[in-house]
Formats: C-alpha cells, sequence, structure tokens
C-alpha cells in the first residue's frame, strides 16, 4: 500500500478586479471553498489512480473546516490517519484570484504544523511513503528515516521549494520537483541534466509543464512528453503527476510506464478548473493513455 504523510488544507478563493496593495481593500466576488493541501490532493490522485490501496496521515483541528476535507479525501477511497488537534484550527489558504489571473496566497498552517515524528503509524504493508514540505521538517525527516530503515520506499516532494538537510536527502529512494525547486536544490538554474546529476537520490524526477518531464533513474535519462490538451487551469498538476506516479509504481510499472501514466493523468488534470476535483479517474486515465 501506499501511505501518504502531509498537508491538508481548505482553500478560501475570492476573485477580484486585482490582488490588494498592502493596506487596500478590494470588494471581491463570491466566496469559493475548496479542499487542498499538496498532501491531501496528492492522496486523492493516488487514491483514483487505483493500483494500489491509499491511506493518508493528516491533522485536523475541531472545527467546521475539518468535515470537507475529510469527505473529500474518504469519497477518493483514502483511509485516513487521523491526528484531531482541538489546539489548532484546521489548516487553511486564503487566496485572491485577479482578472487577469495573478493570486495572492496566505496560508495558516494550522493543524499541519502540529504534526510529530511519532504520529506516523506501524508501517507493516506499507511500500511506498509519499512526503511534501508543508509539515514540519524534523517530522518529515524521521518519517522518512524511519520508513527507509523499515525498506520503505521514500518519495518527496520537495515542494514548496525551500533549502533541505543532506541528512533528509540522504533517506529519499525518489525526488519529485518543478524545475524552481530543482534549481533551488542543486544550484544549477541552466542545464537540467547537470541539475539532476547533483542531487544525490538513486531517482529524481522533474516535471517542466507544457514540456513534460525528464528523470535520472538509477543512472539513467528518460524524458517523457506531455501528453497536448488544452490547458485551463494547472493548479494540482504537479499533485497529480505524484500521486499517480507513485501509485503506478506501486502496482508495479517500470519507471517508464509510471512516467506515462503520471503525465496522462496531470495532463487530464490541466484540463479541468480546481484542484482535487480535476484529478481524473483511472478509467479517463486508461482511454488517454490508448488513445
Ligand atoms: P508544478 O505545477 O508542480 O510546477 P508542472 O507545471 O511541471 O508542475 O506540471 C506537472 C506535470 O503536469 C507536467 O510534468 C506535465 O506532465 C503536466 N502538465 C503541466 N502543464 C501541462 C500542459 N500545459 N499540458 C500538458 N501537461 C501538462
Amino acid at each position: 500500500s501506499v501511505l501518504i504523510a502531509g498537508s491538508a488544507n481548505l482553500d478560501f478563493v475570492v476573485r477580484a478586479s486585482h490582488v490588494p496593495a498592502p493596506g487596500e481593500t478590494v470588494l471581491g466576488r463570491e466566496l469559493a471553498t475548496f479542499p487542498g493541501g499538496k498532501g491531501a490532493n496528492q492522496a486523492i490522485a493516488c487514491a483514483r489512480a487505483g493500483g494500489a490501496a491509499t491511506r493518508m496521515l493528516l491533522a485536523l483541528g475541531d472545527d467546521a473546516y475539518a468535515a470537507p476535507i475529510e469527505a473529500s479525501l474518504r469519497d477518493a477511497g483514502v483511509e485516513l490517519q487521523l491526528i484531531r488537534c482541538p489546539d489548532h484550527a484546521t489548516g487553511t489558504a486564503f487566496i485572491c484570484v485577479s482578472d487577469d489571473g495573478e493570486n495572492a496566497i496566505t496560508v495558516a498552517p494550522g493543524a499541519n504544523a502540529a504534526l510529530r515524528a511519532d504520529d506516523l503509524p506501524a508501517l507493516d504493508g506499507v511500500g511506498h511513503l509519499l512526503l511534501q514540505l508543508e509539515t514540519p521538517l524534523p517530522a518529515i525527516e524521521a518519517w522518512a528515516r524511519r520508513a527507509r530503515a523499515a525498506g520503505v520506499v521514500v518519495v518527496l516532494n520537495a515542494a514548496p521549494a525551500r533549502a533541505l538537510p543532506a541528512s533528509l536527502l540522504d533517506c529519499v529512494d525518489l525526488l519529485i520537483v518543478n524545475e524552481g525547486e530543482l534549481a533551488a536544490l542543486s544550484g544549477i538554474a541552466d542545464d537540467i541534466d547537470a541539475a539532476l546529476a547533483r542531487i544525490p537520490s538513486a531517482r529524481v524526477v522533474v516535471t517542466l509543464g507544457a514540456r513534460g518531464c525528464r528523470a535520472r533513474v538509477d543512472g539513467r535519462f528518460l524524458t517523457q512528453a506531455a501528453f497536448p490538451i488544452q490547458a485551463l487551469d494547472t493548479t494540482a498538476a504537479g499533485d497529480t503527476f505524484c500521486g499517480t506516479l507513485v501509485a503506478a509504481l506501486a502496482q508495479g510499472d517500470d519507471f517508464a510506464a509510471a512516467l506515462r501514466r503520471a503525465s496522462a493523468a496531470s495532463a487530464l488534470a490541466c484540463t479541468r478548473a480546481g484542484g482535487q476535483t480535476s484529478v481524473p479517474t483511472r478509467d479517463e486515465v486508461e482511454r488517454l493513455l490508448a488513445a
């Protein structure tokens, strides 16, 4: 099975003519709320991809914001390892989107920041652990270390970009990053293969938006083109890629086939508005792969 340990938020989105400047108040339009957070988005992508039982370790507050997050995960078939934190609010993100597509986002991590090293459940039956960087770094490192020692494949999506200690990277079997995150981690911005070679993990994937992705897998380089689609909203494209890639590896796909499946799923996610709601089902991905 696949265990995802990470963040879950409720996103509050308001569209307005422009993003407010410091000190300014802008009258926006109707408020929309969506379950989000990289961890939860990736868990939903993994579960919808099928092929492996999916469980998520997450922390939520004891408030009204938690229920839609739980419902979205459960509807997708994710089994929850839920830490309830009465002293913290559920994680939230406040997103203002302007008519010309700019945004400004403030995240209040709330309960996500309360996740600790010893919250990770027993790893019996877990083949892959999928992590991101929206929960406290000491916990992430402890989880990775424990999983590595138990023979679990440790996958880290190093997003959002931040400096990482070598002691964490040393526990990672597969690193997934976008171009900006790869440049930040490797210190190389203009040569993708040189940047991939600089990463200590045995396997690294860099996603390149509409240009697809490139990977270094046990010393070999692989390229996967993006599936040609009309992109409408790329929210959660990266999360769909990560969750689907791990689901494919967990069901035994070879690395090239897993990259192809992840690319198909993330391309479909780009054709639809929204985050978790835009993640395609296994059948939809199969149809694109067969086309
Ligand atoms: P992030 O949103 O995390 O920066 P990317 O923009 O690299 O991630 O997108 C992740 C993956 O989503 C890409 O590797 C690609 O497979 C798919 N994708 C993103 N944008 C497009 C697009 N315009 N057309 C087709 N696939 C896309």
